[in-house]
């Protein structure tokens, strides 16, 4: 959720300017949202289909031009009378992306296309939050200082592990990285581009998918994120349901084999524990691949046939496949996408396919729902870049505003 400071001019009480203010703001969402999922559109098609005046389209679209946010493309040549310009998503205005892992932390700079410009990693093993926040601040303006070549920048969205409240921007509870109760914006002190929105990583690569991805088939789906971190995101309507205590979606306690593994939870054969990406290279070393360090080792030995790292990625997929098998049983949404490690392996993806036809009771049809992410490399700054791109379609207005300069 975007909350901006209100203007004193357009305030509630300001009357009918406010209700007038308000229906320009949502037309100029309207015909951002439309080009956003229809480029090469003209105008007349635009207020056409969005049944608003040829007059209003012509006014908003010259303000998105003018901010950067849409840009017009060449009239076709040859055409007959007024000329048809075609219009699509601006390539000029940027947003920033963070990914805070549990040891390195990502920072990206993208277009609203998103097409990632520049990026870079940073090392933060063994720091606290403060001493990590401040080295990642200090990245993202040499990000910025490099390639941003006077862009505007719009904002920036982060993005991490675990249980984050985004309404109050604090991750509560990231266990991978150690981190509790981190309030992010006091951190910041408003050393970047804003607004920031704070979410999880789940969350965040839901946004993608829906902004760039299966989204762009269908807006009801739920996506899995099986990597170091487990977790699913239900998206209904293209909404992202975060649960009344935004934490919607926790699967990694599911119990998905009866082999006595312990977990952190106090129970065995959770989904966190048999299909982690730890998981795998545990058992990967288990069944005699001595070497292997992590998932990277695996997936490799995989690519280059090693039957046994196969088979440990096979059954990695059937525990991923169980836990796929009741999120659709349950949900009963029109694509389940698999987001992950699992996406970098299509190969061994038929195993999934098939516990989820075997365990599911909705049976092959449901089976027929399980697709891999569309982000076969999977980019969690990128994931985390789209949700500010989501705010800033949601109120172009809003976000086209010096204020959105990066602040050093
Ligand atoms: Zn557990």
């Amino acid at each position: 959720m975007q909350i901006r400071e209100q203007d004193p001019g357009t305030g509630p009480r300001n009357g009918r300017g406010h209700r007038g203010d308000d229906l320009r703001r949502l037309n100029t969402a309207a015909v951002m949202k439309h080009v956003f999922g229809h480029p090469g559109l003209s105008r007349s098609e635009i207020a056409a289909q969005l049944g608003l005046s040829a007059a209003s389209v012509t006014n908003i679209t010259s303000i998105l031009l003018d901010a950067g946010l849409l840009r017009a493309l060449p009239s076709p040549i040859g055409a007959q009378g007024r000329p048809r310009v075609p219009l699509e998503i601006g390539t000029s205005a940027l947003v920033l992306g963070i990914h805070l892992g549990p040891r390195t932390a990502g920072v990206v700079l993208m277009g609203l296309d998103g097409v990632g410009q520049a990026s870079v990693l940073v090392p933060h093993a063994g720091m606290g939050p403060a001493e990590t926040i401040d080295r990642v601040v200090a990245a993202a303006h040499k990000l910025v200082a490099d390639h941003a070549r006077g862009r505007p920048l719009l904002g920036t969205g982060i993005a991490t592990g675990g249980i984050v409240d985004r309404h109050a921007a604090v991750i509560i509870d990231n266990p991978g990285a150690g981190w509790r109760n981190v309030r992010v914006m006091e951190l910041l002190r408003g050393r970047l581009p804003s607004p920031v929105i704070v979410d999880n990583n789940a969350r965040a690569a839901a946004q993608s998918e829906l902004l760039y991805g299966h989204g762009q088939r269908t807006n009801d789906f739920v996506l899995m994120v099986i990597t170091a971190d487990i977790g699913s995101v239900m998206v209904d309507d293209g909404r992202i349901r975060a649960g009344f205590s935004q934490t919607a979606g926790q699967i990694a306690h599911l119990r998905v084999s009866d082999r006595p593994v312990p977990c952190s939870c106090g129970k065995t054969g959770c989904l966190a524990v048999m299909a982690s990406d730890d998981a795998v290279a545990i058992e990967a070393r288990g069944r005699g691949l001595a070497g292997v360090q992590n998932i990277d080792h695996v997936l490799e030995l995989a690519g280059a046939q090693d039957p046994v790292a196969i088979e440990v990625l096979e059954q990695r997929n059937r525990y991923v496949g169980r836990a796929a098998s009741q999120l659709i049983d349950i949900h009963d949404p029109e694509l389940l996408v698999v987001a992950g490690t699992p996406a970098e392996t299509p190969a061994v993806f038929a195993a999934l396919v098939a516990e989820v036809a075997r365990r599911a009771h909705a049976g092959s049809g449901a089976a027929g729902r399980v697709v891999l992410s569309s982000d076969h490399v999977f980019s969690l700054s990128l994931f985390a870049a789209s949700t500010m791109v989501d705010a800033v379609l949601d109120d172009p207005l809003g976000h086209a505003l010096p204020e959105g300069l990066l602040n050093p």
